[in-house]
């Protein structure tokens, strides 16, 4: 999860914190993407039929899909990621976070908050995973559980 400014849900560009990119390429171009058409097509399904509900019944709105490596590593840095490039769903297309979008814009309540528990609910509903009770707006694919293991067991 990154957390962003005063950004509109479907607005995507966004200024990162400067930071070490630990060697990775840059395209010079800071940006958050919030589309599905980025999602792994296995879990593309799943979370379009979340973010239809989510949006119908509740103020989470989409506000990350795909994370590219040096955005993982810079969020890293910031410590608002414990995973590091390739270690998280997001570089694969199986993760997404959703945050309240109120009148003032995104909202981060605490980590505790109810709110959060409506959107765990949600996503348990489309079969997908919210369970990191310190990164409440994650939502993974169950898909992530065998890449995660492959990842780590490759050499
Ligand atoms: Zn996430």
């Amino acid at each position: 999860m990154n957390r962003g400014g005063g950004l509109g849900p479907h607005r995507t560009a966004r200024k990162r914190p400067a930071g070490p990119h630990q060697g990775l390429p840059s395209i010079g171009m800071d940006m958050r993407y919030a589309s599905l058409d980025l999602l792994a097509p296995v879990a593309r399904t799943a979370f379009a039929g979340l973010d239809a509900y989510l949006r119908r019944e509740t103020r989470f709105r989409l506000f990350e899909t795909y994370r590219d490596p040096a955005a993982q590593e810079t969020a890293f840095a910031a410590r608002t990621s414990k995973a590091r490039a390739f270690e998280s769903a997001h570089q694969f297309g199986l993760a997404a976070d959703f945050v309240p979008y109120g009148t003032k814009g995104w909202e981060w309540p605490a980590t505790d908050h109810p709110e959060w528990d409506d959107l765990r609910r949600a996503a348990q509903s489309f079969g997908l995973l919210n369970g990191i009770h310190w990164d409440r707006p994650h939502v993974e694919h169950r898909a992530w559980i065998g890449v995660r293991a492959l990842t780590r067991s490759a050499s």
